[in-house]
C-alpha cells in the first residue's frame, strides 16, 4: 500500500475516535500520520524511506521490506525509541501512543494486501493475510485506488461534520 492510501485509511478510521474522545489536536494527528507511514522505512523507495536516506537503506538491507519493521517486535522497538525521542525533546510522551496507533493501523492495512504481513517475526516468518487470501488488494493496482477513494470520501465527510 502506498503512503497516501495508508494516511487516508488510517485517518478515516482514527478521526471518529479522536473527535469523540476530544483528542483531535495537531500533535495527535501528526503522530498518527507519522506512525501510519513509518513501517515502510524498510523500503528505501517509499515516502518515508526517501526522506531518511541511509537509515532506510540500512534497515532494508538488514531486514528487507516487510521485515522486522512490519512486526510486533519492530513496533515495540520503535515505540520505545519514540518515547525516548519525545522525552529527550520534552514533548508530550503520550504522542508515542498515537504514533503506535498509526503504526499498528499500517500493519493491519498491509495485512489486507495480497502478500500479508509476518506479525510474529523473528519467531515466525509466516505472513498473515487478514482476508483469508480471498479478500485482498494489490499495491498500486485498481483495488488500492478504490480503497483510497473510499477512505478520502469518508474522511472528507467526517471533516465536513466538524464545521
Ligand atoms: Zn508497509
Amino acid at each position: 500500500m502506498r503512503y497516501h492510501t495508508h494516511l487516508a485509511v488510517t485517518y478515516a478510521a482514527a478521526m471518529p475516535v479522536l473527535v469523540s474522545t476530544g483528542q483531535l489536536t495537531a500533535g495527535t494527528v501528526l503522530a498518527i500520520g507519522l506512525g501510519a507511514v513509518f513501517p515502510d522505512i524498510d523500503h528505501p523507495k517509499s515516502f518515508i524511506g526517501n526522506r531518511t536516506g541511509g537509515v532506510s537503506n540500512g534497515i532494508a538491507m538488514v531486514f528487507g521490506h516487510r521485515g522486522l519493521a512490519h512486526s510486533l517486535a519492530g513496533a515495540a522497538f520503535f515505540f520505545m525509541l519514540s518515547r525516548l525521542f519525545l522525552s529527550t525533546l520534552h514533548l508530550p510522551i503520550v504522542w508515542s501512543e498515537y504514533f503506535m496507533v498509526g503504526y499498528i493501523a499500517h500493519m493491519v492495512e498491509d495485512s489486507f494486501s495480497k502478500t500479508g504481513v509476518a506479525w510474529f517475526q523473528p519467531i515466525s516468518h509466516k505472513r498473515i493475510q487478514f482476508g483469508f487470501r480471498k479478500l485482498y488488494y494489490t499495491t498500486g493496482k485498481l483495488t488500492e485506488t478504490i480503497i483510497f477513494l473510499i477512505a478520502v470520501f469518508g474522511l472528507m465527510y467526517q471533516i465536513s461534520l466538524l464545521f
